[in-house]
């Protein structure tokens, strides 16, 4: 399969358009340059263009290039800095910062081929392909990708924020295996990057990834694995303390093949949610682990050991099912969130997030808790952006926004991450979700590879092409 399978559908040839308060934009000679649609607002298929799996927000350029291949992209942004527009890029919609107002949004989604190179073990993805995706056409060979919790996540989004994976304590992260990356930049050059052709955007890319261009594709390295031991122990409120004590001494004696993560929520009391669950807090233990059904039972005996399970879903499974281990919703929501990265945790601090996030908490608040450490905590063999290896878990705490009121959401996010505060190097970039959080650069990276990744995105997009992306710059297009 190629970069470009796409059915090339051609979309209307608008003229101008104009956003509250600016000029018109002359988009007329865009249509001709792309095989993807060119669609302005009002157009069919505009908002459907722009919208995504968060709906807290929706983008609302001036015009949207449905790319339907690299040179769509590359006409994209050559359109926008001829007009000083900016751009924002659209996989899936899981992780926008915020939304793009005005400028060109190049939705990727049509780019959705994969391509398996067996005896390299390595993959070809391109920019709009999601991991279910990889991970069917690689587990055709006996391979997998380091694909992380939801099948519906954009592969690329993803690897160029880090990518803590199902497989990550054994294998590290998803940047770690990014081999090569085509990216269009904000001279509308579509450039192949490897760690010998441009070692320092290929640095920044993994890890660093946002605001330094268009990527249209990724070459990645795929891991020997088609089974794994996973699923989820789901625990009632009565067992959350021995729960919590029993996971964080569980977590410090778990080999490397053993990948996992505590959640804690309060359902809400609602039909949809499953009758054992529905109305209760209840805490989730998913594990994901590369070995034998019959090694996986001992390893998680401590756990069930705690007591009666709500659920129990642990079971061995053939890879392009790991997408239930965590059995995260598909549908589009409204949702906002951020993270701590942090040296460890015990049971006495897991207990007061507990307190903070449960039933009582002025808003739903869903607390992911990832264990590291691993593979992850060691240097790829290139160094790349990839921030705070020392992390032992990162700390997640996410609420639903729809009617929320974002002070209050983030007051409370604040109070649960606060709890870790002695203890945090750093956020995560791939777990801030929602405007504000996820366009705040604190804590992201080091000072000194914050410095360094702004200073390459001067260097290459000087004008700002692409300062929606940027972390600590505003979303307007003019
Ligand atoms: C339900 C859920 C589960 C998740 N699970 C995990 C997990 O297990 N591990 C993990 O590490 N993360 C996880 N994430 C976070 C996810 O990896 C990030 O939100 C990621 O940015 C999503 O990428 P996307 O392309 O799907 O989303 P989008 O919103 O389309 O893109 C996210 C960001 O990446 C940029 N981007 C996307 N494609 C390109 C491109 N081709 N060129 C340049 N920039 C691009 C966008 O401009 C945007 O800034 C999860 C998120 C959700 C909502």
């Amino acid at each position: 399969m190629s970069d470009d399978h796409s059915a090339r559908a051609r979309g209307p040839a608008p003229a101008a358009t104009t956003v509250a308060g600016g000029p018109p934009v002359a988009v007329g000679p865009l249509a001709g340059r792309t095989g993807g649609p060119v669609l302005r607002p009002g157009d069919d298929g505009f908002d459907d263009e722009c919208s995504g799996y968060q709906t807290a927000f929706r983008h609302r350029p001036d015009v949207v290039v449905g790319a339907a291949a690299p040179d769509d992209v590359r006409a994209a942004v050559e359109f926008a800095a001829e007009n000083g527009l900016p751009v924002g890029v659209q996989a899936t919609g899981h992780g926008s910062p915020a939304p793009l107002e005005g400028g060109v949004l190049i939705a990727t989604h049509r780019m959705d081929g994969v391509r398996i190179d067996p005896a390299a073990r390595s993959a070809w993805v391109a920019a709009g392909a999601r991991w279910q995706q990889v991970v069917d056409a690689a587990a055709a060979h006996g391979l997998a990708p380091l694909s992380g919790s939801s099948p519906h996540v954009g592969a690329v989004g993803y690897t160029l924020g880090g990518g803590i994976g199902l497989l990550s304590r054994r294998y590290g992260y998803a940047a770690d295996h990014v081999r090569r990356i085509d990216i269009v930049t904000a001279d509308a050059r579509l450039r192949r990057v490897t760690a010998e052709s441009d070692p320092d955007l290929f640095w920044a890319l993994r890890g660093g990834g946002r605001g330094f261009g268009a990527v249209t594709g990724v070459e990645i390295g795929l891991v020997p694995i088609t089974r794994i031991y996973g699923g989820g122990l789901t625990f009632a409120a009565d067992r959350m303390d021995d729960v919590l004590d029993a996971y964080a001494a569980w977590t410090a004696a778990v080999p490397e093949e053993l990948t996992s993560s505590l959640t804690m929520v309060a359902m809400p009391d609602l039909p949809a949610v499953p009758a054992p669950m529905r109305g209760r807090h209840v805490a989730t233990v998913s594990v994901a682990y590369i070995g034998g059904a019959c090694e996986g039972e001992r390893l998680v005996a401590p756990l069930r050991g705690v007591g009666p399970r709500l659920k129990d879903t642990l079971r061995d499974m053939p890879f392009t099912e790991s997408g239930a281990v965590h059995a995260e919703p598909a549908q589009p929501h409204a949702y906002a969130g951020d993270s701590a990265m942090i040296g460890g945790v015990d049971g006495a601090a897991l207990r007061a997030v507990r307190d903070l996030a449960g039933p009582e908490a002025p808003v739903m608040c869903v607390v992911g808790l990832r264990h590291l450490g691993g593979a992850l905590a060691r240097p790829p063999e290139a160094a790349n952006a990839v921030p705070h290896r020392p992390a032992a878990f990162s700390l997640g705490v996410l609420s639903p926004v729809d009617g929320a009121d974002p002070a209050a959401v983030r007051a409370a996010h604040g109070r649960v991450l606060a709890v870790v505060a002695g203890r945090t190097l750093g956020r995560s970039v791939n777990f801030a979700f929602g405007a504000g959080r996820a366009a705040d650069p604190s804590g992201l990276h080091p000072a000194g590879d914050l410095r360094r990744l702004d200073a390459l995105r001067r260097r290459l997009d000087p004008g700002g092409v692409f300062r929606h992306a940027r972390p600590g710059t505003a979303a307007r297009g003019r």
